[in-house]
């Protein structure tokens, strides 16, 4: 059985057809700039050579009639034809408090994936355009999706509750929903297997280090507290996000430099964390190439990211009964030794040591600690596009 994983931005659509007989990835593919001159499609057929095609490509359904286009090319494409394709799977950014596990799409789904357009206004809407599309286009084929919050709608009011009156939350479902929930499930899953617990009594603290970061304190398989809250503007510093702040600072931001809400909430997002500290990159590859070259800022941008970081894992220790393991995954998290280290030195307290030599590795399934470490360290790629095309699977079967 082939599935077609979809996973739609605003200007952006990223796609992998995958075989669950064996789980291999059979295509994957990523069409950029839709709606913008200088459009694209990158189409790679795993073991036969790239495709770009640079083409006009006004929206999502135009995007998408060009990936089935690709799929069945005679030269460069993958299948025969789309009838082979048996389901789709869509990621979904907020599924806001409807929607605690995946579903298959109906009118009834699709109004609620709408509703909650007006707490998800930059995420929601390009999914849904994505959806409709494949609806117009292969009106037969089941489709199912995927919400990146629906991990953590197990986490209990006092994980999920602000300290604010609490009538915003009944009547605006202010607050706290998390994202990188399917990250943190396939994780969790990979780990209870690498550890060889059962995935319903797991406990572990996930942390999804990327361009976006969040932690996870994960019992018993199921999401207890995450980092990221009503937006994923929560939490960690990130690559442009600043993450947790005083609130205080935003209205006197917004009088000292002129600025409207927009304005603020885009700063926040866009042109904080690691780059608005160092000044010289969202990517954490320069920021370090820079901090070895003896750049303060550089420096001082990694050791905050490092510093948050180890306060999450240290609060969502002490929310477990005990920890079978830490897990670090996503760009910065399984690439980088060095951002592992500087951040396991600052959990000696909890007993957790690192392996120095057993660190130096990048991109694979690994247990760094060191033999004596109390927490198991654990090093596991993330596989988004997998969870999706798995619970796709398990609901179109
Ligand atoms: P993601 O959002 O998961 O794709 O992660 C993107 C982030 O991972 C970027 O900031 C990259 O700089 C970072 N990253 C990728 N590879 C490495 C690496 N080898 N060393 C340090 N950071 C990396």
């Amino acid at each position: 059985m082939k599935i077609l994983v979809i996973n739609c931005g605003s200007s952006s659509l990223k796609y992998q057809l995958i075989d669950m007989n064996d789980e291999s990835l059979l295509a994957k593919g990523l069409v950029e700039r839709i709606g913008i001159e200088g459009a694209r499609i990158k189409h790679e057929t795993i073991g036969k050579e790239k495709k770009v095609i640079e083409t006009g490509i006004e929206d999502h359904k135009k995007a998408l009639s060009l990936v089935m286009d690709s799929l069945t090319n005679k030269e460069y494409g993958t299948i025969d034809s789309l009838d082979e394709i048996s389901a789709i799977g869509h990621r979904v950014v907020h599924g806001g408090e409807s929607f605690a596990e995946s579903v298959i799409i109906d009118e009834e789904v699709m109004k609620a994936i709408e509703e909650n357009v007006e707490i998800a206004p930059l995420h929601n809407p390009p999914n849904i355009m994505g959806i409709r599309a494949c609806q117009k286009l292969l009106p037969n084929v089941k489709q199912v999706v995927v919400f990146d919050t629906a991990f953590h709608q197990s986490m209990p009011p006092v994980s999920y509750i602000y300290g604010l009156p609490y009538e915003y939350y009944e009547k605006y479902k202010v607050r706290r929903y998390g994202f990188h929930g399917t990250s943190h499930q396939y994780v969790t899953n990979r780990a209870a297997e690498i550890l060889n617990i059962d995935p319903n009594k797991v406990n572990l603290v996930t942390c999804h280090l990327g361009n976006g970061s969040s932690i996870t304190a994960v019992e018993n398989g199921k999401s207890k507290d995450t980092s990221m809250g009503f937006t994923p503007l929560e939490g960690l510093v990130m690559g442009t996000r600043s993450g947790d702040l005083d609130p205080a600072i935003l209205s006197f931001i917004m009088g000292k430099e002129h600025l409207n809400p927009e304005e603020m909430t885009n700063i926040l997002n866009k042109n904080s964390g690691v780059l608005g500290i160092s000044g010289v990159s969202s990517d954490f590859r320069d920021i370090e190439g820079e901090a070895e070259k003896g750049n303060g800022r550089a420096s001082l941008a990694l050791d905050i990211f490092a510093q948050r970081v180890q306060k999450y894992i240290g609060a969502y220790l002490t929310e477990l009964d005990h920890v079978d393991g830490i897990v670090f995954t996503a760009g910065v998290g399984e690439n980088s030794p060095e951002m592992r280290e500087k951040i396991c030195q600052g959990l000696k307290i909890f007993g957790a040591e690192i392996d120095k030599e057993a660190n130096k590795v990048r991109g694979e399934d690994k247990i760094i600690s060191t033999d004596n470490s109390k927490i198991k360290l654990i090093i596991i790629p993330t596989n988004e596009e997998l969870m999706i095309a798995r619970e796709t699977l398990k609901l179109v079967k």
